[in-house]
């Protein structure tokens, strides 16, 4: 009987045994499966907050995008209702008005506010923008006639250059050889006592400028009269001066009755003419040309002195670089801005004071001076660009 209760507890114990390992075991695998889910699940979450940062990140990008297209949808809504009830058609048309200047780029973009305006049924702001862009391709044509007829001239060929080109030509050119291609400057190897080796009139002309204005004078008998208007201005570094370039047609200036346009403007530092020996801070000469091609220059010295609203807004937009010519967007200014109250002049025969020192050139200098300031002589990017005064040969030198 104890063998078989030996036998029964033995076979309980194996049971028990059994039991106990297969428990065990259950056990163990049972909480590494647990602890495998738990480490995915935590993996998830990081993942969904990643996602979640992301979302909210992308959301107030688009947030902030979508406030600053309103206010492009603003802006575009004042610009769309200035369209539509014409008042920048007429704010355009008036300003051209004013200043009596209707190029062919201006009638394009005139027609095509126009346009904008009125829409595209209305049948006569449609043909007058076709009409515009008609001119404004004639335009073209012309300039490209004129920039051909220009440099045959600058090459030295005589040629007969069309009335419509003359203004084009900013200075005439002897010799054949032309000033832009040849290297001159103001001081050393290439300043003034050098320019006859490659500009003969520089060296052997008798009638060269500037001069030293300086008495006894001779009465003049001629009437000056600048009838400068105000127009958007062109600024260019031409790495002689700084010039500033006139929209054509807009301003004269009357020699008795002989009408010179004005094509530009320019600085010297210092002033290439003397008074009585002396130089002052800077010259401004306005240059003009007759429809036959005779020059006239007019200039005025400037003192060093109080601080002068013209220069500040020319100086305020000189060009970034040497070269092209700059077209700031709000300049426009009356160059009379420039000019003394008092227009009493000494006048003489002179030349151009660059190179090619063409002669023929009517000079007059105001008696009156305009100030700048210290600090604005200081900006003009050029520290000497003055050619020494000339010999007075047998010349006079008039005053008024
Ligand atoms: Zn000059």
């Amino acid at each position: 009987m104890k063998k078989y209760l030996r036998i029964g507890l033995e076979v309980l114990l194996v049971i028990l045994l059994v039991a106990s390992s297969t428990f065990a075991y259950l056990n163990f695998s049972g909480k590494k499966h647990l602890s495998i889910d738990m480490e995915e699940v935590a993996a998830e979450l990081d993942e969904t907050k990643d996602t979640l940062d992301k979302t909210k990140e992308q959301l107030e990008d688009a947030q902030k995008k979508t406030e600053a297209l309103e206010e492009t949808v603003k802006q575009f809504d004042v610009v769309k209702q200035a369209f539509a009830n014409g008042v920048l058609l007429q704010d355009i048309e008036a300003l051209y008005k004013a200043q009596k200047v209707l190029n062919a780029e201006r009638l394009v973009g005139l027609g095509t506010v126009r346009q904008l305006s009125k829409g595209f049924e209305d049948a006569s702001a449609v043909e007058a923008f076709q009409k515009s862009l008609d001119i404004a391709e004639l335009g073209a044509r012309m300039q490209a006639v004129c920039a051909a007829q220009n440099s045959l001239v600058s090459a030295g060929k005589k040629v007969k250059v069309l009335a419509e080109c003359t203004g084009k030509l900013e200075k005439p050119i002897d010799h054949g050889k032309s000033a832009q291609n040849v290297h001159w400057g103001y001081e050393g190897d290439h300043g003034p006592e050098h320019w006859g080796a490659n500009f003969a009139t520089c060296a052997a002309g008798k009638k060269q400028s500037p001069l030293n204005i300086v008495g006894p004078f001779e009465k003049s008998k001629e009437v000056v009269k600048a009838d400068y208007k105000e127009s958007p201005m062109k600024i260019l570094n031409n790495g002689h001066t700084i010039q500033v370039n006139i929209e054509p047609g807009t301003s004269t200036l009357t020699v008795n009755k002989e009408q010179y346009e004005l094509l530009q403007f320019h600085f010297h530092r210092p002033s290439e003419e003397q008074v009585d020996g002396k130089n002052l801070a800077m010259t401004v000469h306005f240059v003009h040309k007759s429809k036959e091609g005779k020059l006239a220059v007019l200039g005025v010295l400037m003192n060093e002195g109080k601080e002068n609203a013209t220069i500040k807004s020319l100086w305020a937009n000189l060009p970034p670089k040497e070269g092209e010519e700059y077209l700031p967007a709000k300049m426009i200014i009356n160059p009379s801005s420039l000019l003394p109250s008092d227009m009493s002049f000494f006048s003489y025969e002179g030349s151009l004071t660059t190179p090619p020192c063409t002669e023929g050139v009517s000079f007059f200098i105001l008696k009156n001076n305009v100030d700048l300031s210290k600090a604005q002589v200081a900006k003009f990017p050029f520290k000497l660009n003055a050619r020494p005064v000339q010999a007075l040969n047998d010349r006079k030198i008039y005053a008024n």
